[in-house]
């Protein structure tokens, strides 16, 4: 089987988390991973379990490899429609929602975390239209260009 990019960076990220927390990742737990890597859409529990009924991996495997591959960061819970009762997993990043700043003198990029504004859009509800991503970008001036014109305009004086 061809393994993508993004499922490889997944199984990296799985077993360095494994390692760190002295756990192995054995075979079940990368043919989970592998299955819901190639849905390409969330994935629902039961469909995992239903795949690992057919590979004779037993429930409480998919259970706790799924709460590891969500504390390794390499899946993420998703509530369908907002709707907290239906919880599906899907690839962390995957979607790619982006929050950074960009400086419009050189160009740089930094990320932003902030779990208040990601919050904020993630509960956000449109009508007519049903989000799957976003990008959010503030303009500005970063500290060395900031610093650079600073020096510039003392220069002048
Ligand atoms: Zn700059």
């Amino acid at each position: 089987m061809k393994t993508s990019v993004e499922l490889q960076e997944a199984e990296a990220m799985f077993m360095e988390y494994a390692s760190l927390h002295k756990m192995r990742m054995s075979s079940e737990r990368r043919d989970i991973l592998r299955f819901i890597f190639e849905q390409k859409r969330p994935v629902a529990p039961a469909e995992a379990e239903e795949f690992a009924a057919r590979e004779h991996i037993s429930r409480a495997t998919v259970y706790n490899t799924l709460k590891l591959l969500v504390r390794a960061n390499v899946l993420r819970r998703v509530q369908q429609d907002g709707n907290a009762r239906i919880v599906q997993y899907e690839p962390v990043g995957w979607r790619h929602n982006r929050m950074e700043m960009r400086c419009m003198r050189c160009g740089r990029v930094v990320k932003i975390q902030d779990a208040a504004i990601s919050d904020l859009i993630a509960a956000k509800r449109y009508s007519n239209f049903n989000y799957s991503h976003y990008t959010l970008c503030v303009y500005g001036e970063c500290k060395l260009c900031r610093k650079s014109a600073t020096k510039e305009k003392n220069r002048k004086r």
